[in-house]
């Protein structure tokens, strides 16, 4: 018998559909007229859409209303400073700004009020607890704390199960071997590709096991790759630990979907607050979240004062479950498998960075499971052979026979032909946050 109570909000977990939608729509009318009323961004897009909140009756409505996509809220907010006209919600109200990780040009901030942050703090607590953190755990979080999501709304939640909260950062793995020695901490809080890198670092640079450490539990999020199963593996065989993945998104809330121990995808826990649809990502056509479908995945909060989205695009493809788990909770569950941004298409095969790092994966030890997809021109499209760059290991030396077994099983798994271009363990770039899997050749125009 566990000790702790098996849910962290047992009402919602595990309502019965047909409720949580009954709930769910009243949340949404009320959401409609609160966005209508305070977001010019919202009230230009509704009347161009020729819609107003009265015509709202039932969730089915909601297809009728327009997209909103990251450009708009940039463009938004470039033309409104500082945090856009979608904004509803008075600078007075507002107690804390995040941005979101952007790569390039001006970050993008996401503004959140007192009821916001309530709000964030119950439905990250519901996605960690889900995971598996309880009230006697000690937790390192080896992720940053500034600006990114998943930083200091991690820390209140975490806080607010009643676990311990140990802020490392990143760039520290001494201090995270240390720590995790001095204070006995049996949970880390981090990406994948930095549990990869974890492990590899202790076992070749401290020359330990990382399974003597005694970490129990690994939650990971921020990219693809806690899911995909030769690196799930790797990282549960290294540590003699159980993962488990969350998905969020830092335009719309911290941890939006978090796996339960049984390990069969992400468990939807932002009940009360968020809608999600699924929809076709070339066509923006919806599509019946069904056993099994796959598409892009979109969000509209329901409860939301400061920055509410309304359909908006997260450019995320996922596969979604709708069969019953064990652990009784009622929501449905999610894989990630990469984000439409880093899509590349091989003769019309859609190819993930992440699933081509998976295939890769499965020849460890032969390779380190490393690799970089090398582009001479802008994707998505790429012309056949894909070049990518793979580590072998230390002591393989028949490198012509490796180079063959890659490119076989690249093509057996992902349809493709790849051009492997074997480089020793250690050359490629390793990442503490998320992994860079594409390099791209080519001068990108301003
Ligand atoms: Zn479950």
């Amino acid at each position: 018998m566990e000790k702790w109570p098996k849910y962290y909000n047992k009402e919602l977990e595990t309502m019965r559909q047909e409720e949580l939608k009954s709930l769910q729509e009243k949340k949404l009318k009320k959401q409609l007229k609160y966005v209508w009323k305070n977001s010019p961004f919202y009230q230009r897009k509704f009347k161009a859409s020729g819609f107003s909140p009265g015509d709202f009756n039932s969730l089915e409505d909601l297809k009728k209303l327009p997209f909103t996509t990251k450009d708009e809220l940039r463009e938004s907010q470039a033309q409104h400073p500082p945090l856009g006209d979608h904004v509803a919600a008075p600078m007075e109200k507002i107690i804390r700004i995040h941005s979101s990780s952007g790569t390039t040009g001006q970050p993008s901030f996401v503004g959140i009020t007192r009821h916001d942050h309530q709000v964030w703090t119950e439905l990250t607590a519901r996605s960690i607890y889900t995971q598996g953190v309880r009230r006697d755990d000690i937790v390192l979080h080896a992720v940053g704390l500034t600006f990114f999501v998943g930083g200091l709304p991690v820390k209140d939640a975490i806080e607010t199960i009643g676990a311990t909260f140990v802020p490392i950062g990143t760039g520290a793995s001494d201090r995270v071997v240390s720590t995790t020695q001095l204070l006995r901490a049996n949970v880390i809080h981090c990406t994948p590709s930095y549990a990869i890198y974890l492990g590899d670092y202790i076992r070749s640079k401290l020359k330990m096991d990382p399974s003597s450490l005694g970490i129990k539990k690994i939650i990971c999020g921020a990219e693809p790759g806690g899911g995909i199963p030769s690196i799930r593996k790797k990282i549960q065989e290294d540590f003699g630990c159980l993962l488990t993945e969350g998905l969020g998104n830092s335009d719309a809330a911290p941890i939006i979907f978090g796996e339960c121990p049984n390990q069969k995808g992400m468990h939807f826990c932002a009940q009360e607050f968020i809608l999600c649809e699924l929809i076709d990502p070339d066509t923006g056509e919806f599509l019946e979240m069904k056993h099994e479908a796959t598409g892009e995945l979109v969000y509209t909060h329901i409860d939301r004062e400061a920055s509410p989205l309304i359909r908006f695009r997260t450019r995320d493809r996922i596969t979604v479950w709708t069969s019953p788990c064990e652990c009784g909770r009622s929501s449905f569950r999610v894989r990630c498998v990469g984000r439409t941004d880093d899509m590349l298409i091989v003769l019309g095969v859609n190819v993930f960075p992440s699933a081509v790092r998976d295939v890769v994966t499965i020849l460890r030890p032969k390779t380190t499971g490393e690799i970089q997809i090398l582009l001479d021109k802008p994707g998505p499209k790429v012309e056949p052979p894909m070049k990518i760059q793979v580590e072998y290991a230390k002591d393989v030396s028949d490198l012509q026979r490796l180079k063959g077994e890659l490119e076989n099983l690249l093509k057996e798994k992902l349809v493709f032909k790849a051009e492997v271009d074997l480089v020793p363990e250690g050359t490629l770039p390793r990442f503490e946050m998320k992994a860079k899997l594409i390099r791209k050749l080519y001068e990108e125009s301003k």
